[in-house]
């Protein structure tokens, strides 16, 4: 077996407590020991942080693409460039999430990402699928492709989530014909179903939550607010969100998706433990502005923002965006400005930024068991970063999987 990697003078966030100066233990793929003033192995190397954070690593649960690789692109050397991409910004665990388009399309995606999954990554894990879409509202549909958005058949969708274990998230709309059929279906295989792009009522959503509903997919974006019909106000999607604590869901803290003020809302809503980050990103995350592909659609990743717009210099300084300008295309966001935003934006400290990014994801996704939270006996999954949030070192499974060069 491998040496133990002592972890010494770190600010462990694990991520209910910071812990300073701390020691992480890590011992083959486990964390064997989280805490102050530890005796360490004889044998162990020893990793001298200087008083960066140490953290679980970041999981991402909802992303099309990032440092050039492109999920539906259905190519293994895209998914490997993505996980380790992702690396570089602290995510140890993903789900490379497909887009709405043919079925055929989106099987020959989720074949690829099985296959990658049974080889393992050199870089961040794969912890399975999320499908996202083609099960939509077309009046919510932002920039999913219209022309494959269609109702949710038993004989679709039946064949396809038995072949392939691997899906382990659907977002979709409730309330479209079959949408309640598909959570019941959902929630027997265990599988996370998430309202997504939705036009649902509050009434539409209760029903939603009845039937195995348990997640909203990116708050505020591709859903209903409310509405007037004969003068009668319904709520929407978002206000119930806000409202049930039955629903959990997520943030696209890009610093453009979100203003500070609406993310602060979310919070004030449902608290530190029913939100949690993703990035929703691109295949441009990573990279520069210029013209890119998504889902068969031209987008613009650019930095104009509105001068009415909240934060004028934020995050990412980029967006993408459809080509005409209508819709955002997901972000090009990576986890650690994620992080770095709720800090900095919204006024989190490191250690709360962190729990959204970590243990909340983890839970929402029912991978608590061995994921999200640095303690023994946990996966030794964990990042490094500085005060600025940028990544020093990442490790997977106890592989040191990135580490930024020493200028
Ligand atoms: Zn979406």
């Amino acid at each position: 077996m491998k040496e133990p990697i002592a972890f010494i003078n770190g600010k462990v966030i694990t991520p209910f407590q910071l812990i300073s100066p701390g020691t992480v233990i890590v011992e083959g793929d486990l964390i064997k020991a989280v805490g102050r003033g530890l005796p360490l192995p004889e044998n162990a190397r020893i990793v001298d942080v200087k008083g960066a954070y140490i953290s679980p690593g970041f999981i991402d649960l909802h992303l099309h693409g990032a440092w050039g690789g492109d999920v539906m692109a259905a190519e293994e050397a895209q998914l490997e460039r993505m996980a380790e991409g992702l690396a570089r910004g602290g995510v140890t665990s993903f789900l490379p999430t497909t887009l709405s388009g043919p079925l055929a399309e989106i099987q020959r995606a989720v074949d690829c990402i099985s296959r990658v999954m049974a080889k393992g990554t050199r870089g961040a894990r794969i912890l399975g699928v999320h499908l996202e879409g083609p099960y939509f509202n077309q009046a919510q549909r932002g920039a999913q492709n219209p022309e494959y958005i269609i109702e949710p058949h038993p004989e679709d969708y039946l064949p396809l989530l038995e072949r392939y274990p691997c899906i382990v998230r659907v977002s979709a709309a409730p309330e479209i014909p079959g949408g309640l059929a598909l959570g019941r279906e959902l929630r027997r295989k265990g599988i996370v179903a998430s309202i997504a792009h939705s036009d649902a009522t509050y009434q539409d959503v209760l029903q939603a939550v009845e039937n195995g509903y348990t997640h909203v997919t990116h708050i505020f974006s591709g859903m209903s607010t409310v509405r007037r019909v004969d003068g009668y106000r319904l709520a929407g999607v978002v206000e119930s969100t806000l409202l049930l604590d039955e629903l959990t869901t997520e943030i696209i803290a890009d610093g453009h998706h979100l203003p500070p003020s609406l993310i602060r809302l979310v919070l004030k809503a449902k608290g530190l433990d029913r939100v949690c980050l993703v990035t929703d990103s691109m295949s441009a995350a990573g990279l520069g502005p210029g013209t890119y592909r998504l889902g068969g659609l031209d987008v613009i990743v650019e930095a104009d923002v509105p001068a009415e717009f909240e934060v004028q210099d934020a995050g990412t300084n980029f967006v993408a965006k459809l080509a005409d300008r209508s819709a955002f295309a997901s972000s090009v966001a990576t986890m650690n400005q994620l992080v770095r935003n709720m800090v900095k934006l919204v006024g989190l400290t490191v250690p709360e930024a962190v729990r959204l990014a970590t243990v909340n994801p983890a839970r929402f996704q029912k991978l608590d068991r061995f994921y999200g939270v640095l303690a023994e006996g946990m996966k030794a999954d964990l990042a490094v970063f500085d005060e600025e949030i940028e990544i020093l070192l990442t490790m997977v499974d106890g592989r040191i999987v990135y580490e930024r060069e020493n200028e």
